[in-house]
């Protein structure tokens, strides 16, 4: 009896995926300072890098790997409640809750996985999750692996929050949590951090905050848009972003890290941050109260790259902010005009279906305070002379 292939589910996914053009494969690059990048030996502009600040090339940052990595070691060597916790992740810690006005904070190994595993810590089956329609995919994951049950309310509408809220207060749920991102990744726009917190006491329930494409480009010294907040009970950032390196954090309340420690599987099962990496993420807190003219400019920077594609005709959604969507509906135009681009010696990625919703296909530009006033008239001119009608399709 011939028996089907066991790969066959894998040949079906990825024909699926080539038919509906919607392959996606890696293509590698090199960094060349923190703007450029090289690909097949060509020299690109880069407008696609999260690292908003330009740290990652930050000869501090780089230091502080070196020293640490002599000092440490490459890496923890085990799991932080085993013997992985040094010194310099525990000042870390302190130093960046108190930079953020608030009482605690906790290591993670990335962003993902800390959404991924603290939400199955916080709620279970008898839980409701509320969450931005538009949250990131790490976010969902952490959902649906609690089981609880969930709806989605729609964009940064709070509105349609409050009614989800007023209709599960009389259901016996036995908490109620609301999760979504300060900044969004792939529109650039922000939530009400304000009115959420005022809902969240409303309802009892509790406040669950991404702050990954905040965290140093907005707040007091670059340290988000959840930081000193009253109101607000966890907050997840990201090192991988406007910090330059790696990693994630969560602030939060003495207990529920005192909880995430004894019950959060993905803080418990995994390997400690290694030392240069903490090295690294402590150069770059020190350096963020000396940043504050660097992320007046990024901001600056974003509203005149704006400003000039809405002159020339482009919906740029409701971004106020340095992450700008060029949006262009069909994931036709999007590659081509990334093509288009990249012909010009720009990177800017496509971005398309599934990651955003079908029909909003875009072109995600993010500004670093590296770029200069040259590279954005580069940007924008590349950019006007794109007729989408000659473009070979
Ligand atoms: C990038 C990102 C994450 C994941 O963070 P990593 O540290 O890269 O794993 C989580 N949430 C949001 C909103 C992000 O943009």
């Amino acid at each position: 009896m011939d028996q089907p292939h066991k790969f066959a589910f894998i040949d079906s996914a990825l024909s699926e995926r080539a038919q509906r053009q919607h392959m996606r494969s890696l293509s590698s690059l090199q960094p060349d300072d923190a703007v450029h990048v090289r690909k097949k030996g060509k020299i690109l502009l880069n407008f696609s890098s999260n690292d908003y600040l330009g740290l990652s090339k930050h000869p501090m940052l780089i230091d502080a790997v070196c020293a640490d990595a002599r000092h440490y070691g490459t890496g923890a060597t085990a799991s932080r409640l085993v013997v992985g916790t040094y010194d310099i992740h525990q000042q870390l810690e302190a130093q960046f809750a108190a930079a953020c006005g608030r009482d605690t904070a906790l290591l993670f190994s990335s962003g993902f996985q800390a959404n991924a595993t603290i939400l199955p810590a916080l709620v279970d089956r008898q839980s409701l999750v509320l969450c931005d329609r538009l949250v990131h995919s790490s976010l969902i994951q952490g959902i649906l692996s609690s089981r609880a049950r969930f709806s989605r309310y729609r964009h940064n509408d709070l509105e349609h929050l409050e009614t989800l809220l007023r209709r599960a207060i009389d259901r016996p749920y036995q908490r109620i949590l609301i999760a979504t991102e300060t900044l969004f990744s792939m529109d650039g726009d922000r939530s009400d951090v304000t009115a959420l917190a005022q809902l969240a006491q409303r309802y009892n329930a509790i406040l669950y905050l991404d702050d990954a494409h905040a965290l140093g480009v907005y707040g007091k010294h670059g340290m988000g848009l959840a930081a000193h907040h009253e109101g607000v009970d966890i907050v997840v950032g990201t090192f991988g972003k406007a910090f330059g390196s790696f990693g994630a954090v969560v602030t939060c309340a003495q207990a529920i890290r005192d909880y995430l420690i004894n019950r959060c599987p993905g803080f418990i099962y995994t390997t400690a941050l290694p030392p240069p990496i903490v090295g690294a993420i402590a150069a770059a807190l020190d350096l963020m109260p000396t940043l504050d003219h660097e992320r007046q400019m990024l901001l600056q920077m974003a509203y005149y790259v704006r400003q000039q594609l809405q002159q020339l005709g482009y919906d740029t959604g409701a971004s106020d902010s340095h992450i700008i969507p060029v949006r262009v509906e069909t994931e036709q135009r999007a590659l081509q005009l990334a093509d288009w681009l990249e012909t010009g010696g720009i990177l800017a990625a496509a971005i398309r279906p599934p990651t955003v919703a079908p029909g909003t296909a875009r072109i995600r530009i993010s500004l670093s305070s590296r770029h200069t006033a040259d590279h954005i008239e580069q940007l924008i001119n590349r950019i006007r002379v794109w007729n989408p009608s000659e473009s070979p399709s």
